[in-house]
């Protein structure tokens, strides 16, 4: 007989850890399970942006990962021609005015040992290949060291990431998604380091960036994100890129003496959340799997945290009334449509318009001398809010150009 829970949440990275922990409070019986053993890594820039961190606070686990965390308190964004801008972080309501630089090692590790921790079950090493429909709800099929199991529950989640076979396989996905390709090497003895985040634009193909994203103790993971957005441009190889990026001659007093701790390491990121349904027979996608990914800057680890937490609330109510009809179901598409839709119209549009070299050349040094610009181009680049409406883009180009001819 097939081990039978309420809900079973496929993949335990921070989206599916997140609804777990959420759904195991309210004392649902959950299943979590993951083809890896944990702990176990992913590649990634650590970054946490202060979204991030404040639904650490909310899912209780803040304290714990601060202690191995190191703490940013500004960010720093570089233009093509070299110059930068600095701002320190401002405070939005619950989201603080810091960051952290946390190891996926250890973050995804305490995620899952939360959600364990409130109650619900975890299998690693298992890898699941299929979701079919069944009088219960939904039978789950995985492999478990090549062995065929099956599990059941009400309602099924998928929190897979960037994998598509599952979401091929269950409908989901078609045809497939052009992904953000990026790759991340973790450097030691890095010197004269900065203490920010820092975004540049400097020395990388555009749409594009790369980034430094300091460890503590001259630590630092260093990598590089590039938006092929058109199908018909070259495939690129984003490792030669990520090499070419760290011999630039502007890290050489940085780097010269650092030596990478790891290989480089690259994984695509999937950002088609616009396009994508997000559910469909007792099924649902979280984080990265519903392609919640801010389309530029490559950061997931916030929204899937917190698309956990909209999934729990919307499943909790399908399971007091016992009602997973499509309807219910596109209820949870459209609160996740309300909160990040207008976000993802406005950053393709920056994307399309503002990632040249005239533009942000234009745009960084606008800042510089304007400090409303500053703070704009920070809440963008780390998506700390979702601007008011499409407009904003120009009137952010518009005040910069009217802030330089002022001067
Ligand atoms: C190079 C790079 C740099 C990045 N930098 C940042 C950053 O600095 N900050 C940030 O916020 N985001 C960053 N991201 C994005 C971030 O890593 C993801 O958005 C985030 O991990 C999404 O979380 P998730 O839980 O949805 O998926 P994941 O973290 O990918 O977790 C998915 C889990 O599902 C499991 N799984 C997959 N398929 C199956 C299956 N069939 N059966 C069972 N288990 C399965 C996997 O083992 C994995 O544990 C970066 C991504 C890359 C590639």
């Amino acid at each position: 007989m097939p081990q039978q829970h309420d809900v079973i949440i496929i993949g335990a990275g921070p989206g599916g850890s997140s609804t777990a922990s959420f759904l195991a409070k309210r004392e649902i019986d959950v299943l979590l399970l993951d083809r890896a053993t944990f702990p176990r890594d992913k590649t990634c820039g650590d970054g946490l942006t202060p979204r991030c961190v404040a639904m650490l606070e909310e899912i209780g686990v803040l304290s714990e990962v601060e202690k191995y965390s190191h703490r940013i308190n500004s960010a720093r964004i570089f233009s093509p021609n070299g110059k930068f801008v600095e701002a320190k972080l401002k405070s939005h309501g619950k989201i603080p005015d810091y960051m952290l630089v946390s190891p996926r090692y250890l973050l995804d590790n305490t995620l899952c040992r939360q959600a364990i921790q409130h109650g619900a079950n975890f299998a690693g090493n298992t890898k699941v290949i299929d979701i079919l429909q069944c009088d219960s709800g939904v039978t789950v099929i995985a492999k478990q060291r090549r062995q065929e199991v099956h599990f059941e529950a009400k309602v099924a989640i998928i929190a897979t990431g960037a994998s598509l076979s599952l979401l091929k396989k269950t409908g989901f996905i078609e045809t497939i998604p052009e992904p953000i390709i990026a790759a991340r090497a973790y450097y030691e003895g890095v010197r004269e380091i900065s203490d920010t985040f820092d975004f540049h634009f400097d020395g990388v193909e555009l749409p594009g960036y790369g980034w430094v994203f300091p460890l503590g103790e001259g630590r630092a993971n260093i990598g590089l994100g590039y938006m092929p957005g058109d199908k018909n441009r070259a495939p690129k190889n984003i490792k030669k890129m990520l090499r070419d990026f760290v011999e630039l001659p502007s890290f050489h007093p940085m780097l010269s003496s650092a030596t990478p701790t790891s290989e480089f390491k690259s994984y695509p990121i999937r950002t088609d959340f616009s396009t994508l349904r997000t559910y469909h027979a007792r099924t649902i996608l979280v984080g990265e799997a519903a392609g919640l990914v801010n389309p530029l800057t490559g950061e997931g680890i916030d929204y899937a945290l917190e698309c956990g937490k909209i999934a729990a609330q919307h499943v909790e109510s399908w399971l007091k009334n016992d009602d997973f009809s499509e309807s219910r179901l596109a209820e949870y598409d459209q609160a996740l449509r309300d909160q990040y839709q207008l976000l993802f119209d406005f950053c393709s549009k920056i994307i399309d318009c503002c990632l040249r070299p005239f533009t942000l050349n234009l745009m960084i040094l606008a800042a510089t001398y304007n400090s409303e610009i500053r703070q704009s181009l920070t809440d963008i680049f780390l998506g700390n809010r979702a601007p008011a409406t499409e407009p904003t883009t120009w009137n952010i180009i518009k005040k910069a150009a009217r802030a330089l001819v002022k001067r």
